[in-house]
């Protein structure tokens, strides 16, 4: 095997502050409850900076400022001008992109490449796509009902709350379509990665974006719930896991809010012995160790038909002992860190459970480093459908393993689950593409290849996966009084 030496991106690009307050109305301010927490590079947990705690008063302020804006500003203006706004940010993430990237790197632990190559242009595609959107609502097809034409109105203020796995684009997908619909935003990032969140702040001044448009509140759990509980929020949209979700649902329920959620998934990537197998090994491995398998689409459940299991786990085998794990900001990496030590507890705790029902542990056997949160690619054969490891999220580098003789008992595992986010297929026959993907209850289903996306399409989950489009033209709809 070749060995690389290393070649480390420089972080100098990047400009951390001490310490940060919350972005409200344009400016930032510090917490009126004073609570400060720190962030950390989880790949050495060297302490990166410190931020604000948002208490209920804080998120107040924002949604006050949010409501403001909304009503003297941006719904006034007419959608070319909330495009050039968009066009605007969209172009300031393209320039700043190779510093977004780094400091993406640094605050989640993902490797730079992933950054580099999937996350940041991505972002700025989503700004880009929805800039484009926003002086053709009228023709989108969710009109007021009163005829073919009419524009669309906007919902108000929107409460949006994003997970730590991508937290710039997820930022993108939540912020982009709802202020191209004429929306103002109050977005709280997760507590583990707020860097990003506070820089877009800083590029919506770059940007001259009028104040209280886009107010950034970091915090935890606590300042999500104040957000969705506060009265004079219209709209909100939430990223995370389908508990939280629950609660969310619970609270809106009753309320004349309205509100997308996109939870978790234990998806499908099903394999049939006429697939191109070296493709689909590939395809497995962007599947479930793509961002330390912290996607919430990520093809966790390998379904193989019974033929080829051999082969194919012999080469997928081979392959992921090639997998280099370490410093997220070396280029070649292609395993970063866990982003925090209780993801990591929570990832061992259900690998061992995998183990305790029965099933088969495999690990590449990669160097881990001394500090920071690591965990091996893993895969566990062996798995039978009622295994935790089978049902359960388990949001890491751990793929389950399972066999399936004919399409239909494929279908069958493939939907045995609570979740409904994705599937993938690999086959050579088209026709047998269509068959499936129209018997599997998923949001999304990839053939012949994974863990692909593009603002231009939608976006969402079937049963516990969540409900509501993100992306496309689709994503215009949860924004929009129709
Ligand atoms: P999480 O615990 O649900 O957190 C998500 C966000 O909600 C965070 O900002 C969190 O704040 C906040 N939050 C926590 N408790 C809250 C409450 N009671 N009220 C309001 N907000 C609250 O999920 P996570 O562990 O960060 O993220 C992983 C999950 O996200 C996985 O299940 C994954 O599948 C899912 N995900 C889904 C998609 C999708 O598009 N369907 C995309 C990415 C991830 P703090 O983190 O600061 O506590
Ligand atoms: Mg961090």
């Amino acid at each position: 095997m070749f060995e690389y030496a290393p070649a480390p991106e420089s972080r100098d690009v990047v400009d951390i502050q001490p310490s940060y307050g919350l972005f409200v109305n344009g400016e930032w301010v510090d917490s009126l409850g004073g609570e400060r927490h720190k962030t950390i590079n989880p790949a050495s947990e060297e302490v990166l900076a410190e931020f604000s705690y948002a208490v209920e008063a804080d998120v107040d302020r924002a949604v006050t400022a949010a409501r403001k804006a909304y009503d003297s500003v941006w719904s006034r203006l007419p959608g070319r001008e909330r495009a050039k706004y968009l066009f605007r940010i969209a172009r300031i993430i393209q320039e700043r992109a190779r510093e977004l990237a780094v400091l993406e790197s640094l605050d989640n632990g993902k490797p730079i490449r992933e950054s580099r190559d999937v996350d940041l242009p991505l972002v700025a595609a989503h700004f880009f796509y929805y800039a484009g959107w926003a002086d053709k609502l009228r023709y989108a097809g969710f009109g007021r009902g009163d005829g073919l034409g009419a524009e669309p109105r906007p919902l108000g203020v929107a409460a949006q709350i994003i997970p730590w796995n991508f937290p710039l684009l997820m930022l993108a997908w939540k912020i982009a379509p709802a202020l191209a619909c004429g929306n103002t935003v109050v977005l709280k990032p997760a507590e583990t990665t707020p860097l990003t969140a506070l820089a877009f702040a800083e590029i919506c001044r770059q940007a001259d974006l009028p104040p209280g448009v886009v107010n950034i509140v970091t915090g935890a759990g606590e300042t999500g719930r104040a957000l969705v509980e506060h009265p004079d929020v219209n709209k909100v949209a939430f990223t995370g896991s389908t508990e939280v979700g629950r609660m969310i649902a619970r609270t809106v329920a009753g309320t004349r809010k309205k509100v997308t959620l996109e939870l978790g998934g234990k998806a499908a990537n099903i394999v049939f012995d006429d697939a191109a197998l070296d493709q689909a090994v590939e395809g497995i491995v962007n599947g479930i160790f793509f961002n330390q398998g912290h996607v919430c689409c990520a093809g966790s459940r390998l379904l193989v038909q019974e033929s080829v299991e051999t082969e194919l786990l012999d080469a997928l085998k081979r392959r992921l002992s090639t997998l280099r794990l370490g410093d997220p900001l070396d280029k070649n990496t292609d395993i970063g860190a866990i982003n925090s030590a209780a993801q990591l507890d929570k990832i061992r705790s259900l690998s061992d459970a995998g183990e305790q029902e029965g099933a088969e542990r495999w690990s590449a056997p990669c160097p881990i480093p001394d500090k920071g949160f690591w965990f091996p690619p893993t895969l566990f054969t062996g798995v039978a459908q009622s295994h935790r490891i089978a049902r359960e999220e388990i949001f890491g580098p751990v793929l389950s393993v399972l066999t399936f003789r004919t399409p239909a008992e494929a279908v069958e595992k493939a939907n045995n689950s609570p979740y409904g986010l994705s599937a993938g297929v690999w086959t050579e026959k088209g026709s047998r593409i269509l068959w499936m993907a129209d018997k599997l209850r998923a949001g999304v289903v990839w053939a012949n290849t994974f863990n692909r996306f593009d603002p231009t399409s939608p976006f969402g989950g079937y049963k516990e996966s969540g409900y509501g489009r993100e992306g496309g033209r689709h994503g215009l709809e949860a924004y929009l009084d129709v």
